[in-house]
């Protein structure tokens, strides 16, 4: 393998301030250290990074003793992050090749091949055979201006091409996360997949099962909260792996063209709002993604003499619990779609006397914009979206204003001794 070192196509002051400080951090202190994966990427499409990532071949601990503010994080790959300013840099160690590693503690696979520990350090150029994909194995001096591109990540970029470095299939083997990883790239970048890239998920496919719910969640978070929600979903639908992320439930459906015209909608609106830099939660989006599932079953329910609301209720908790056999989808989410689940039909209903109670609930609106979509979806007509959009008119300030309720509130870490906070 030849290392092709070129100058770069854009210049130091591209990159963020804490990044170029950490990259001349590590090399004063006598080690190697580039920029490396997304934020090259990005840069190199004319694309404002979100985040950059750094890799050297000192070790964490090493690069941990370079700076102030550096914590080391993770267990089943290892990295450092750096605090820079407000910037958080990731820095990684140069990842090794595992055939080559002793066997032990830095090592371990299931009996699939998967992954479950990443820690055998390397060269770069084992470290880049190790990344994902091509257009993620480039690496940037931001001292020389230079670019290190072993694996044709560049021309990838240029031809708007995704391509798992290795054999895609042994790629997944090891660590599943990777076909939603190219999807979510595909769908974010608008890039064609290569063709092995492609046809290696439906044999692999089924090892997404395998992933802790935990990691499958932030995962999620990545795929829909990013601005892409609704061309991921198309591509995941296009390889069947919606209901491995999301549960068979997601397309369980009475309307099955209505429900995917409401979920469409959900994700578009999201998509939007992302664009726009309009506040979004993922509580909204998995309401709208799961309300089909919940619809439905309730309606079971109601069939078997239980009252709508009721019913509503019950399919809410075990539609939020079959979820989270795939995904943990974390508390305070949950609350929030069941609520959202619970005001449909109340909000339906439209009674005078609980009018200011409904606009006060904190999830009112998210499940207006709800019953807004599911009205647009399912030719309800807009008899009731009209008379809470008066209601909103007639009372501007209490719409969402009751307080939060206890447990809907992000568990906070408990504070070191010594630094009280005013309540
Ligand atoms: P984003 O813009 O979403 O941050 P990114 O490419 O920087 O994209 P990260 O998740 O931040 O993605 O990961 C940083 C780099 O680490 C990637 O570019 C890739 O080289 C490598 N990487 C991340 N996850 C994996 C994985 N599961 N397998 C192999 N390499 C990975
Ligand atoms: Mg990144």
């Amino acid at each position: 393998m030849t290392q092709q070192t070129q100058a770069a196509p854009f210049n130091g002051s591209d990159f963020s301030h804490g990044a170029t400080k950490v990259v001349r951090g590590l090399q004063d202190a006598g080690f190697t250290a580039y920029v490396v994966g997304g934020a090259v990427r990005d840069l190199l499409l004319g694309q404002r990074p979100k985040d950059f990532d750094v890799a050297t071949n000192a070790t964490p601990e090493q690069i941990r003793q370079c700076f102030r503010n550096a914590r080391i994080i993770g267990r089943r790959f290892q990295i450092v992050h750096v605090r820079s300013g407000g910037e958080i840099i990731e820095v990684t160690t140069f990842r090794g090749n595992h055939a080559a590693a002793q066997a032990g503690q830095h090592s371990k696979a299931s009996e699939s091949g998967r992954l479950l520990r990443d820690n055998v350090y390397g060269t770069l150029e084992e470290d880049a055979l190790r990344r994902d994909l091509t257009i993620n194995a480039l690496y940037y001096d931001t001292s020389s201006n230079t670019l290190i591109d072993q694996l044709n990540g560049a021309a990838d970029i240029e031809a708007r091409m995704i391509r798992v470095i290795g054999v895609p299939e042994e790629r997944y083997r090891e660590d599943p996360v990777r076909m939603l990883r190219v999807l979510r790239f595909s769908a974010r970048l608008q890039f064609d997949l290569a063709a092995d890239t492609e046809t290696a998920i439906a044999s692999t496919r089924l090892m997404l099962g395998d992933i802790p719910s935990a990691r499958l969640f932030d995962e999620w978070l990545k795929l829909f909260m990013n601005g892409f929600s609704a061309p991921t979903f198309t591509l995941l639908k296009h390889h069947d792996l919606i209901a491995l992320l999301m549960g068979d439930n997601i397309g369980e459906a009475l309307h099955e063209e209505q429900s995917a015209s409401l979920q469409m909608r959900a994700m578009r609106n999201t998509d939007q709002r992302v664009a726009d830099r309009r506040p979004v939660t993922p509580a909204f989006l998995l309401a709208a993604l799961y309300w089909p599932a919940v619809e439905q079953l309730a309606l079971r329910l109601e069939e078997g003499g239980e009252p709508t609301t009721q019913a509503i209720h019950s399919a809410g908790q075990q539609v939020v619990h079959n979820a989270c056999q795939h995904l943990t989808i974390p508390k305070r989410f949950s609350l929030a779609m069941r609520d959202i689940w619970d005001l449909q039909p109340r909000l339906e209903r439209m009674q005078p006397k609980k009018i200011t109670d409904l606009l006060a609930r904190r999830w009112f609106r998210a499940a207006f914009d709800l019953r807004l979509l599911r009205e647009e979806a399912g030719n309800l007509g807009s008899q009731c979206s009209d008379f809470w959009t008066a209601q909103q008119k007639e009372h501007p300030d209490l719409v969402g204003s009751a307080r939060p309720r206890r447990d809907d509130q992000p568990k906070r870490r408990r504070r070191p001794r010594g630094n009280v906070r005013a309540p």
